[in-house]
């Protein structure tokens, strides 16, 4: 069985308030018992989170992380340093990243190398553009993205990853895949990842992540190879969000 999880990537929004209202809100919450819950702040808001979440289900994670352990890198901060502030979490390669900051596969690769070596468990965002959905490329363009880390990847390795599809149509935008849509994107990456065996197949967690919101969040869900979301937008309100955790 696959634990559920839930995941609300704040992206360059919120504040040092809203993380005290996260905290107060997810207090007393009656969660799903089989469920992890993961919020992805802006750097400045780790170590604020990390004590206003203590007695709450909520874990955290970071947006990116600097392949490098530590040194000349003015800006970035390394998975060793997020460690430090408990972050379990780590997204990789997310559209956002890819297009403005132009991060490659490649580089997208040595991100999710260093948060596994640091014990982070990367969450690689993968997602087909409009463009490449209308031109008939979507399963090229995510099996491109997953396969390339994949395959450079341990057996042991590759099992500790979480895997995020994200049509970049759907992020930001008020437009999801349909659950069809996007339950057809999953499967066949689920097959794909039965090539490497059919086990680890079955116990690898995908995300999906597009528009996800408390009204939407159950369909979706409810979708045999969708183990979770990956929530922008919807996981800057705390009904909205906790009503997409309910959903799981
Ligand atoms: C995201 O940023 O990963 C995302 C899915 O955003 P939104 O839910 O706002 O589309």
């Amino acid at each position: 069985m696959r634990t559920p999880l839930i995941a609300g990537n704040w992206k360059m929004n919120g504040s040092a308030a809203l993380i005290n209202d996260f905290g107060s809100a997810f207090a007393d919450v009656s969660l799903p018992a089989a469920l992890d819950v993961v919020l992805i702040p802006p750097f400045p808001y780790l170590d604020a989170a990390r004590q206003a979440f203590r007695n709450t289900p909520l874990t955290l994670g970071a947006q990116t992380l600097n392949p490098v352990e530590s040194g000349a890198h003015t800006g970035e901060v390394s998975g060793r340093m997020l460690k430090e502030f408990e972050v379990s979490y780590v997204l990789v390669g997310h559209s956002e990243r890819r297009e403005l900051y132009r991060e490659s596969d490649e580089q997208v690769f040595d991100r999710l190398l260093a948060a596994l070596d640091n014990g982070l468990t990367p969450i690689l965002c993968v997602g087909e553009s409009l463009a490449e959905r209308d031109a008939e490329k979507t399963m090229d363009v995510v099996l491109r993205q997953v396969g390339y880390a994949m395959t450079r990847l341990a057996p042991e390795q590759r099992q500790a990853v979480v895997i995020a599809y994200e049509p970049v149509w759907a992020i930001g935008t008020g437009r999801t895949a349909t659950p069809e849509q996007a339950q057809d994107v999953m499967a066949g990456i689920r097959a794909y990842l039965a090539e490497f065996s059919t086990a680890f197949a079955e116990q690898m967690r995908l995300l999906y992540g597009g528009s996800m919101n408390a009204k939407n969040a159950a369909e979706l869900l409810a979708q045999p190879d969708i183990d979770g979301g990956l929530v922008g937008g919807a996981s800057l309100k705390t009904d909205d969000f906790y009503a997409i955790c309910q959903s799981a």
